[in-house]
């Protein structure tokens, strides 16, 4: 089979990555010449809503996929009408929009902070009203990473943050005083089965993600059976097909949704070396109609982000049960250029590791 993939990021190239053992061959579409996956596999350079080119890039792969989920969704749902295109549109239409997200979150009884939105400077007064301060107003499109959001302590704040976000339709939501954030990152099969892998740790730092521990320490099954009972009820509503990720703030025994990602997720990247079947792999195995594969986790792992410059490599893989992950990209402040999982069996073996990791990858 041929699966072409809407993205050519490191996602991307991991996909491809995962796919040539299950005899799988690939066809990237990116706008960017240089995009991580053209490595690894033949890639179109062309924009997203160049339809006669995505007409081209359909004729001779079997199902299309992405692994950026900022895609616009009428090119998602042009490429449907030639070929399968899985997660449905309808699912990436839901993940681009905060309050569509927020909503369907509220739909399906995943709890989450209040939210309002703002489409106006007029609509702050009642915003605030509804949510609350502190709060965080976020455009509701085309943020990522923490990109295009204000901490907002006053109305004063949320004025000037709505006159930065020059016209941008925005939502405002609850600040949350979390004790931790966590996310579950699960997949569904195009005949129904789902599979969930561990909760996860997450520790973010200026909005970009750091670091993921797998299983998030202190995990409960009663923590884990809400999280799985969250994702899999979004995954059932758009009898959805491939890995979906939900990021969760964790407040006392409670989780809140953040927002959710229709794509693997960065905070998956532990199962490449942490589970039978990668969170990689598992969304080859749907898209492509495949059974899936076991998510439960063998050992212990964490994952560094490798961000804006790269560590000493030769240190890192002194380290016993380090797996190291660079995606070709050339250094940038705040780039992921890699990313490297280190793996034990026991809890005390791992946290001895990572400490070590650290060192390496965050020298203070
Ligand atoms: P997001 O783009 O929504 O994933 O936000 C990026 C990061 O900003 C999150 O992982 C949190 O660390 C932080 N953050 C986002 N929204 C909130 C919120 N409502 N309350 C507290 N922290 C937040």
């Amino acid at each position: 089979m041929k699966v072409g993939v809407l993205g050519g990021g490191q996602l991307g190239r991991m996909l491809a990555l995962a796919g040539y053992p299950l005899g799988l061959n690939f066809r990237f579409y990116d706008p960017a010449p240089d995009a991580p996956a053209e490595h690894v596999a033949e890639q179109w350079i062309g924009a997203f809503d160049d339809r006669e080119k995505l007409a081209l890039f359909a004729d001779g792969v079997d199902v299309v996929t992405y692994e950026f989920e900022n895609v616009p969704v009428e090119s998602a749902r042009f490429l449907a009408e030639r070929v399968p295109v899985n997660p449905a549109p309808d699912a990436l239409e839901a993940a681009q929009d905060r309050l569509r997200e927020k909503t369907l979150f509220e739909s399906l009884a995943i709890p989450t902070n209040r939210f309002a939105p703002v489409e106006s400077a007029r609509d702050i007064a009642p915003a605030i009203e509804h949510v609350g301060l502190p709060a965080v107003l976020k455009t509701r499109s085309l943020g990522y990473d923490g990109k295009g959001q204000w901490v907002i302590g006053a109305a004063d704040d949320a004025r000037r943050a709505v006159e930065a976000a020059r016209g941008a339709a925005l939502l405002l939501e609850s600040f949350v005083q979390f004790e931790r954030e966590l996310s579950i990152v699960a997949v569904r099969s195009a005949g129904g089965e789902t599979r969930a892998y561990e909760l996860v740790q997450n520790r973010h730092q200026a909005g970009i993600l750091r670091e993921t521990r797998a299983p998030a320490p202190n995990l409960t099954r009663a923590l884990q059976a809400s999280a799985e009972s969250y994702v899999v009820s979004a995954l059932e509503r758009f009898g959805y097909v491939g890995v979906l990720a939900i990021e969760l703030f964790q407040v006392g025994e409670k989780l809140l949704a953040n927002e959710m990602a229709p794509r693997v997720h960065n905070s998956g990247h532990w199962t490449i070396e942490g589970t039978a079947a990668s969170q990689f792999e598992n969304h080859l195995r749907a898209v492509c109609g495949l059974p899936l594969g076991s998510s439960a986790s063998i050992g212990r792992s964490c994952m560094f982000n490798l961000i804006g410059q790269l560590p000493d490599v030769s240190s890192l893989l002194a380290v016993d049960g380090v797996h190291l992950h660079l995606y070709g990209k050339s250094p940038r402040p705040g780039r992921k250029l890699g990313h490297v999982t280190v793996w034990a069996e026991t809890d005390d073996a791992l946290v001895e590791r990572i400490a070590h990791v650290r060192q390496i990858v965050e020298p203070s």
